[in-house]
């Protein structure tokens, strides 16, 4: 008798057909950015850069991250090792350089831009259980590289920038270091989809570092040697590569990386150094890293002249910048741009906006406390001093207990003394807390996430989401937020807007029971959520999206993330409206004279 699946078997067997691999998406062709050497040399900025020049060229880019981790995503890890986990339009938790592309390119990308081994081996696990390998051995060469050729073709394929037509270049980075054990299968796969494609469809840029030795010291070759050798005993052989150095590269060495990179020197770009990160398309621009990849992909026809003038302005504007707005940032990792990195980069654009520079002092929410008074009385006293001294002040998402009681401690602060203030979703659930603490008088005030058992539950738990698994289970993605009124402040600084789509990504919400008694007590809830859907144990109600305080210059609160949106020439309304207040506050006049109010819908 036959064994289950044995005619299953013999059927594949019989077949013996491989599975057709998926024509290649005609017209899309790729750049792959991979790195050497050591890690954080800046791929995510420079492969965003290499797309910025190839858009202003006239070319439609899309991009792909690949992070060779086994995480499904990045919802599920810390911030402090990894960096900020970013929120897409769909919801995915994804790697924050997915973040970068959106900002550098203006583009709204989607969970599947961003691949990871966790995606890849879940779906060939899941091909396996389904049958449609039956009969086969599933192996990591052919049916991991396959998938992830497939995984590439298939997302480069969906345009980014709202046509309909699949873009003309995609952009992937390969996170990692070549020669990292975990990135060997998607190099295999790459190494296969450029033998396929060819050279005029598959452009590889890797990006290394030439370090100095010595205070005068010779720039060293060495490393970029070894990591290009390493790429090539893997079958992929640079095309261009990107240097990375502190000061430009002398001509000698670009010569020397030639002859034993095997990469022209016409082809060898250096990433010094430069005074803020917008330069970077511009000195790629400058050594002309578009006619290398327009001339090796055959883009000359949909290709011009990259037309840089805005960005230029942008860049060089940011340098010239003399006066300062100090922002003190409350949270509960500090001096860790990567964990707060969209919220630096929208306090970025709109302090540019404003012609401020961004000072952001940061404060570890947890300096504030009055334990920390004892235990560490300078930690605490230079906590107060920083906050006392600032314009403004931001307390932005997060998750976990440590630090809350610093974060009231500062809302009550900018409460009580006017101090500009802007609390995103953990950030606007402080408020509450607070409020209810020191207005209403509800001692015990406090979010179900912090305590559970307490009767006054100001922020709770939404009840739709598993309290079991962490992995996917918040609000997540764009949502639309209703202005109750289009005269409060916040659909104002928005353009009086009746209502705005922003990413959420939060497991609580202001507890509808308490808000007729925040509201008489000046707490103003301004939007809310579409749902009115809450029905037992709550009363029917909807989600509270934005606070307003009265009588106060600029105190909102809004449980929705504005810095996933903003862009360079486009600043999130809510956070223009922070560093206008705080120009206000400080008696610096802010020259909003681009008009970015109102224009980020
Ligand atoms: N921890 C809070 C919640 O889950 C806030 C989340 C956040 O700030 N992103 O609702």
């Amino acid at each position: 008798m036959a064994e289950p699946g044995e005619d299953a078997a013999a059927a594949a067997a019989a077949a013996e057909q491989p599975e057709p691999a998926p024509a290649p998406a005609a017209s899309t062709k790729y750049v792959l950015i991979t790195g050497g050497v050591v890690s954080g040399l800046g791929k995510g900025v420079t492969a965003s850069s290499v797309g910025v020049v190839l858009k202003a060229c006239g070319l439609r880019v899309t991009c792909i991250k690949i992070d060779p981790y086994l995480n499904t995503d990045a919802g599920t890890m810390s911030p402090f090792e990894h960096g900020e986990v970013f929120v897409l339009d769909d919801g995915g938790e994804v790697d924050l350089d997915l973040g970068n592309y959106e900002r550098f390119l203006d583009v709204t990308l989607t969970r599947d831009n961003n691949i990871t081994t966790g995606k890849i081996y879940q779906s060939v696990i899941e091909k396996e259980r389904r049958g449609d390998y039956l009969g086969k051995t599933v192996q990591v060469v052919p049916h991991v590289t396959d998938e992830i050729k497939q995984w590439i073709q298939s997302v480069s394929s969906v345009p980014v920038d709202g046509q309909t037509r699949p873009a003309d270049v995609c952009v992937i980075e390969l996170g990692g270091t070549v020669g990292d054990i975990e990135s060997m299968p998607f190099i295999e796969a790459l190494r296969q989809l450029s033998f396929s494609l060819g050279k005029d469809n598959f452009c590889l840029i890797h990006v290394s570092l030439v370090p100095v030795l010595g205070v005068v010291g010779e720039q060293k070759t060495k490393p970029t040697q070894h990591s290009v050798r390493e790429l090539r005993a893997l079958g992929l052989t640079p095309d261009l590569l990107a240097c990375r150095s502190a000061q430009p590269l002398i001509g000698s060495v670009k010569e020397k990386l030639s002859q034993f990179c095997h990469v022209p020197v016409e082809n060898i770009l250096n990433i010094h150094d430069v005074p803020n990160l917008w330069h970077v398309p511009l000195i790629l621009r400058n050594q002309k890293v578009h006619e290398a990849i327009i001339k090796q992909l055959n883009l000359g026809r949909s290709a011009g002249p990259p037309e840089l003038r805005d960005w230029t302005q942008m860049a060089e504007s940011y340098d010239d910048l003399k006066n300062s707005v100090k922002i003190a940032l409350v949270g509960k990792y500090t001096n860790l741009t990567d964990s707060y990195l969209s919220v630096v980069k929208a306090l970025l654009h709109a302090s540019v906006a404003c012609s401020l520079k961004p000072s952001i002092q940061w404060i570890a929410a947890s300096d504030l406390e009055d334990a920390t008074a004892t235990s560490a009385p300078d930690a605490h006293a230079k906590a107060w001093e920083t906050l006392k001294g600032s314009s403004c002040i931001l307390i932005p998402g997060g998750f976990g207990d440590r630090g809350i009681s610093g974060m009231i401690l500062a809302a009550k602060y900018a409460r009580e003394n006017k101090v500009p203030y802007l609390g995103i979703c953990l950030g606007m659930q402080i408020s509450v807390i607070e409020m209810s603490r020191n207005v209403l008088g509800l001692k015990d005030a406090d979010s179900e996430e912090f305590n559970s058992e307490t009767p006054s539950r100001v922020v709770m738990y939404m009840p739709e989401v598993s309290k079991t698994h962490m992995g996917n289970t918040m609000r997540l993605g764009c949502r639309r937020t209703f202005f109750r009124r289009t005269d409060c402040l916040t659909s104002k600084l928005y353009g009086s807007p009746e209502h705005v789509d922003e990413r959420h990504r939060h497991r609580y919400e202001v507890n509808p029971s308490f808000v007729a008694m925040l509201e008489n007590a000046g707490l103003h809830f301004v939007g809310c959520d579409e749902s009115g859907k809450r029905m037992e144990p709550e009363p029917a109600s909807t989600y509270e999206q934005v606070v307003e305080l009265q009588d106060h210059p600029f105190y909102i609160g809004v449980q929705f993330h504005p810095e996933f949106k903003s862009r360079p020439r486009r600043p999130s309304p809510p956070f223009t409206g922070l560093i206008l207040a705080a120009a206000e506050y400080m008696g610096t006049p802010a020259n909003n004279s681009n008009g970015h109010v109102g224009t980020s819908e």
